[in-house]
């Protein structure tokens, strides 16, 4: 039979990996928490027109690359972002009447059906974060210092911040004629000249060559900002200067989705992995997307980083061992034997991979070794005859008898002792 195989830029994560991802998980976690952030978990499944709304129609997302079904009469979408989600669930359980000022983050998979390459994927996943309720630019500060933050605890090097400002609908219905203007008689993609009509800011975000030499000279969104925008901007590169945090501003970075107003962000990193696709993470303002999904003005704030492209770029953490201790029973006997008292060991904390298969002492010393295991407990015929275990340090190559009813506590104490224990997760 023809083997069924994963499907296309749909990745498994094996165990050597999936250790990485539970590093760069754990300190996204840890480092939300300690910026007040609390985990909202939205399905994976929403209304196609969640996204039509939220996203955008004429964006590359809403146009080519959701996964939509339809089951019975209902039009569904996998979710290809986080943010559409997040702010539908703000807005159905009215969380704006509960608290002035809301920190969600989220971590999971994304869909998109993008051709799949090195870091871009169909199935990838994000860690993402928003603020509803604040429209100062000290939250935008905050957030690039919390992401910098971040990057930096996962070794992610060469890490570059760059920053915009798009301001609100005026600055960009004002825009959006100047840059039509620019382009008028220029030569750009098939796609731009859709663009053209719908979007022409998109255009300065085209990756294709024509678009980059129509765009040259073009005139920058930044001198469109009205007073306020310009105001809010300034703002936010001064709180960035006194947090230190290091940034490039780039008038050019407008990014593919829609739904953004002012602040607008990027922030790249690792070069030399990753290459092109080095945009690590963005995100943004978006004031009126509560209001569009029919709840109230509430502005707010938001970034997704790509999971996936994190791994690549941060520092690997070293192999972790895939349990502490082993247990050898030789003989059926010793199996029952086995099984209980790696349950002890357990309920101390320590990891246990008890072998149940059988097989020579040399065999099971060699799984032990190859498992990472510091501690080899054999129970043989004469150590249950005589009611001890032998007690083999793999590192340190020694062996000694220590009673069965104590044999629990004295390894775990010995782990304990070298560090070798199971650390609790944060
Ligand atoms: P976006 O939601 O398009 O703003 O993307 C935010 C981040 O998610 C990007 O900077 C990438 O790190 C990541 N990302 C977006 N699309 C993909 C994809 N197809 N595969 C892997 N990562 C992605």
């Amino acid at each position: 039979m023809e083997p069924v195989r994963a499907v296309k830029g749909m990745n498994d994560v094996l165990p050597a990996e999936s250790v990485q991802w539970q590093r760069v998980e754990a300190a996204f976690r840890r480092t939300a928490a300690l910026y007040g952030f609390r985990e909202v978990r939205t399905p994976l499944v929403e209304a196609t027109r969640l996204f039509v709304r939220a996203v955008g129609e004429g964006t590359d997302i809403v146009d080519k690359e959701m996964y939509s079904f339809k089951h019975h009469d209902e039009e569904l979408t996998l979710r290809p972002e986080g943010t559409a989600g997040a702010a539908r669930a703000y807005v159905e359980h009215k969380v704006h009447a509960l608290e002035p000022v809301t920190r969600w983050y989220y971590l999971g998979p994304m869909f998109r059906a993008e051709k799949p390459q090195r870091g871009r994927y169909r199935q990838f996943s994000q860690a993402g974060a928003e603020v509803f309720g604040d429209p100062g630019p000290g939250c935008d500060a905050e957030m690039i210092d919390m992401l910098v933050t971040f990057l930096k605890s996962i070794g992610v090097p060469d890490i570059e911040v760059l920053v915009n400002s798009i301001g609100s609908g005026e600055t960009r219905a004002r825009y959006r004629e100047l840059l039509r203007a620019h382009l008028e008689g220029k030569v750009v993609s098939e796609d731009s000249q859709r663009r053209l009509e719908q979007n022409p800011l998109r255009i300065l975000d085209s990756k294709d060559p024509r678009d980059q030499a129509a765009c040259e000279g073009a005139p920058s969104i930044l001198d469109a900002l009205g007073d306020e925008d310009r105001k809010h901007f300034d703002d936010f590169r001064r709180l960035l200067d006194t947090l230190g945090v290091a940034y490039r501003v780039e008038p050019k970075l407008v990014r593919g989705l829609d739904y953004y107003t002012r602040t607008l962000f990027e922030i790249k990193g690792a070069k030399q992995k990753l290459g092109a696709g080095d945009t690590l993470l963005g995100g943004g303002r978006y004031d009126a997307m509560v209001e569009e999904l029919g709840g109230p003005s509430v502005p707010a704030l938001g970034f997704a980083a790509g999971i996936d492209r994190l791994l690549i770029a941060g520092e690997p953490s070293g192999a972790e061992p895939a349990v502490d201790a082993f247990i050898a029973p030789l003989g059926d006997v010793a199996v029952g034997h086995a099984l209980a008292l790696a349950r002890e060991l357990r309920t101390r904390g320590v990891a246990v991979e008890a072998d149940t298969r059988g097989g020579s002492l040399k065999s099971l010393l060699r799984r032990a070794n190859a498992l990472g295991a510091r501690l080899v407990l054999i129970l043989g015929e004469g150590e249950l005859a005589r009611g001890v275990v032998a007690l083999k340090d793999l590192a340190g190559h020694a062996q000694e008898e220590v009673p069965r009813d104590r044999a629990a506590a004295i390894a775990a104490d010995r782990l304990a002792a070298s560090g070798a224990v199971r650390k609790e997760e944060p």
